[in-house]
């Protein structure tokens, strides 16, 4: 377990703070000119990337506004985990996201809401210096290769770097929509104006009937009219208060339900990461939770999920997988799972909110997404393991593993299930 720690930190740390604002504004770069964020690791550009290139087939363009949040401030929260070379840091903040769908120059979805986006950020750790063997893409062009070998000049571009401007890089990042406050002021006004109006109809008609009944006598109506009155506006109070309070309630549990749906699984999850903590200890449920979401927004974002390195499905794709082109992560939680002979096999539940495009319009929808996962778990978790820039075992070449299945230099397959996790199945 030495080799893993965690760290919470609650105050506004202006060093995370600035960090975060660079990659949210990177983020809406991203999709307002396709400008590539720069502190996006390889594998969160990756995702953009094939996001874009799938749109782009079905004939649509989607556009994201990341602005500072109306209700909530600026702060940011932080936590971070680390192995024995890297610290990977959750920073999140509230931001005021308007995400709009177009096709061929029509409009055909927009919304705007408060959310709370956050992002996963990776930095050597103090007094640890990663291996100059981490494979890395070249910042400038993108060629496949290692941390050492761009220190000392890319093998195709002959760019030099240093080791701080190849850290920090964003691993992950997830957005969520925010609860809406239900016990909201406006709607109480509403209930005890109805029910004020109702008792006072039901005592004016009590003082008609009284008054046709023959019973005219006009100070005792006075008296009793003014009674009905303050009776009414205390009584559309009492039951207006009430009203909104069990409205506010259920509405309150309804969202709530929305955002816990899958606690019900966190024991299970637990016992997941606790297993493999014994025998990995620099895995955690945040590595976990981090690359399981990643793996997700890797096969809902591609064109054809089966080209992936990852991807080891044998059966075909679901259609409804193929229709999501935006995803928003809620929770997620493990199914069951199985440790055998070194491998591990994993069944897990996400909890999403996605964007469906079918018969030409966008359909918002609450979706459960079961994936399976498997990974040999020989060595280690390398925190700093990207698909896009991985060393063959037989020839030390590096080269971009994100569609090739087979080292290009030596023709060996690489062995993508002993460093990385991969997708045996996927259903909605
Ligand atoms: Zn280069
Ligand atoms: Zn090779």
């Amino acid at each position: 377990m030495e080799n893993f720690e965690m760290n919470m930190n609650l105050s506004n740390d202006s060093e995370m703070k600035k960090h975060y604002l660079r990659f949210t504004e990177q983020l809406s770069d991203w999709y307002s000119n396709e400008k590539t964020p720069e502190l996006a690791g390889q594998d969160t550009g990756f995702a953009l990337k094939l996001q874009k290139e799938k749109l782009q087939s079905m004939g649509l363009d989607v556009q994201k506004q990341i602005n500072k949040s109306k209700e909530g401030d600026d702060a940011v929260s932080s936590l971070s985990y680390s192995d024995n070379v890297f610290e990977n840091t959750n920073i999140s903040g509230d931001k005021l996201i308007t995400t709009s769908i177009s096709d061929s120059q029509k409009e055909i979805y927009s919304r705007s809401a408060e959310c709370g986006l956050s992002i996963v950020m990776q930095n050597p750790k103090q007094g640890g210096i990663p291996s100059p063997d981490t494979a890395m893409c070249c910042p400038h062009c993108g060629a496949p290769s290692t941390l050492g070998k761009l220190e000392s000049g890319c093998d195709y571009c002959d760019t030099k770097f240093l080791m701080d401007e190849l850290y920090p890089k964003v691993m992950n990042f997830f957005v969520y929509e925010k609860i809406k406050d239900y016990y909201d002021q406006k709607p109480m006004k509403k209930y005890i104006l109805s029910f004020s109006l109702f008792f006072l109809v039901v005592c004016i008609g009590q003082m008609i009937f009284n008054a046709a009944s023959g019973k005219i006598d006009f100070l005792r109506l006075l008296f009793e009219g003014v009674g009905y009155l303050f009776g009414s506006v205390f009584a559309g109070v009492i039951f207006g208060v009430g009203a909104w309070f069990i409205a506010g309630t259920f509405g309150t549990v309804k969202s709530f339900g929305k955002s816990a749906r899958g606690v019900g699984k966190a024991g299970k999850s637990l016992v997941f990461c606790y297993k493999m903590q014994k025998i990995d200890p620099t895995f955690s449920t945040e590595y976990f939770r981090d690359k399981s979401v990643s793996l997700l927004k890797l096969m809902i974002y591609s064109k054809n999920p089966q080209e992936l390195t990852v991807c080891k499905c044998d059966k075909p794709i679901p259609d409804k997988i193929r229709e999501i082109v935006d995803v928003t992560y809620y929770n997620s939680g493990v199914d069951r799972y199985s440790i055998n002979n070194g491998v591990c096999d994993v069944s897990v539940t996400f909890y999403t909110d996605d964007l469906h495009y079918h018969d030409g319009r966008i359909y918002n929808k609450s979706d459960k997404i079961r994936m399976s996962l498997r990974k040999v778990i020989k060595k280690p978790t390398d925190l700093g393991f990207s698909v896009m820039a991985v060393t063959c075992p037989s020839c030390g070449a590096s080269f971009d593993a994100e569609k090739v299945k087979n080292c290009p230099y030596c023709g060996n397959p690489y062995p993508i299930e002993e460093n990385d996790w991969v997708v045996t199945d996927i259903e909605i």
